[in-house]
């Protein structure tokens, strides 16, 4: 007797990067940012309230939405607060999305997880290929058949980042499909739609605290958006789980936005190393796409994706590899301080070598 359902059984779930432990890698394959959390979120950790334990949280994260709301330039009503914004993206799904509509459009090398949300929530997918260049088709967006898209801005895994001018045309262009706007990498690039919401009803940006901010532990992401589209998100989320964001992430959070020094500080040195890292790449013999993100898209040097993932895992540094078609011949590499940086470059010159 087997019992799971059909759905269950049939499913690909996603697959994440490896978290291993033990032995102590140089771990350049999730996009972690190398650099702690601003001291100001361990200070507020360590004096967190036991009522605050002990008390459900506040079921929108409200303190967390207001901190949000001040730093995108929006009101509390255009934010909605998520465990991770893989959990955000997930809700998005049913929210905005029909079983018997036109489908969600995307890009075929994207985040890949849109097409596990698609498949677990029923919606039909419109995959529309990248340019040779890695570039997003956006004209050939335009023309699939759909009901909305969601764009992954700068795009993973090949970091290349569409311009806001750019992404405002195509958002202007389609006022009746939705426009998800996938910007967990965008503290990298600084060209973030958000204050484009107020302007567009049909655009939803969503963003990260896992990145730029340092937080991955603590699972915490959101959206911006007009608040029709964050009031749809919201009844989602009620029919889920009332309370996705604890009292602790929401805490943490909190003191992570108010920090803005210590946010553009550490982003500003992986910013410096991720030019630093892609030149020395370049000249190894990499092909390596501009990248507006935290980490590199590396290949097709003398070597696989596959034997460079591999050599480099045994000596000790991590980086991710997918074994399918176009992304076989490359790695992807998460920009570390400079020191791991310095660690995998002395790597690569010998696997090279
Ligand atoms: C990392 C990532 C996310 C989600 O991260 P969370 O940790 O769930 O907030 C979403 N989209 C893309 C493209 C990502 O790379």
């Amino acid at each position: 007797m087997d019992f799971l359902s059909k759905k269950a059984r049939g499913i690909t779930p996603y697959t994440a990067g490896e978290q291993l432990r033990g032995k102590t890698y140089v771990k350049l394959n999730t996009n972690e940012n190398p650099y702690p959390p601003s001291p100001r979120v361990m200070e507020t950790l360590a004096r967190m309230n036991p009522d605050d334990l002990r008390r459900y949280p506040r079921p929108d994260a409200g303190r967390l939405r207001e901190a949000l709301a001040a730093r995108e330039g929006v009101s509390p009503e255009n934010i909605f607060c998520g465990n991770g914004s893989d959990e955000v993206l997930a809700l998005s799904f049913p929210a905005f999305f029909d079983g018997d509509g036109a489908g969600a459009c995307f890009a075929d090398i994207t985040y890949s997880f849109y097409e596990v949300f698609a498949a677990f929530f029923g919606v039909p997918v419109k995959i529309v290929p990248l340019m040779p260049d890695f570039t997003l088709a956006l004209d050939a967006m335009l023309a699939a058949d759909c009901q909305g898209y969601y764009i992954a801005n700068p795009n993973a895994p090949t970091g290349i980042g569409i311009a806001r001018a750019e992404m405002e045309r195509f958002v202007a262009s389609v006022p009746d499909r939705i426009v998800i706007a996938d910007e967990a990498y965008m503290d990298f690039f600084g060209e973030s739609l958000a204050p484009l919401t107020k302007k567009y009803a049909n655009l939803l940006v969503i963003k990260t605290f896992s990145k730029s901010y340092s937080l991955a532990g603590m699972r915490c992401g959101y959206a911006v958006g007009d608040s029709a589209l964050i009031a749809g998100l919201m009844r989602m989320k009620d029919c889920f789980n009332s309370y996705p964001v604890d009292a602790v992430a929401e805490a943490a959070c909190v003191a992570a936005v108010q920090d803005e020094d210590y946010h553009a500080r550490t982003v500003k040195s992986i910013v410096s190393e991720r030019s630093r890292v892609r030149a020395e790449l370049l000249n190894m013999g990499f092909t390596v796409p501009e990248s507006k993100a935290n980490f590199l898209f590396a290949g097709r040097a003398s070597r696989s994706g596959e034997e460079i993932y591999q050599r480099l895992k045994d000596a000790g540094v991590l980086v991710r590899f997918w074994d399918k078609p176009v992304l076989r011949d490359f790695v992807r590499i998460t920009v570390g301080t400079p020191a791991e940086n310095d660690a995998l470059l002395a790597q690569l010159h010998q696997i090279l070598s």
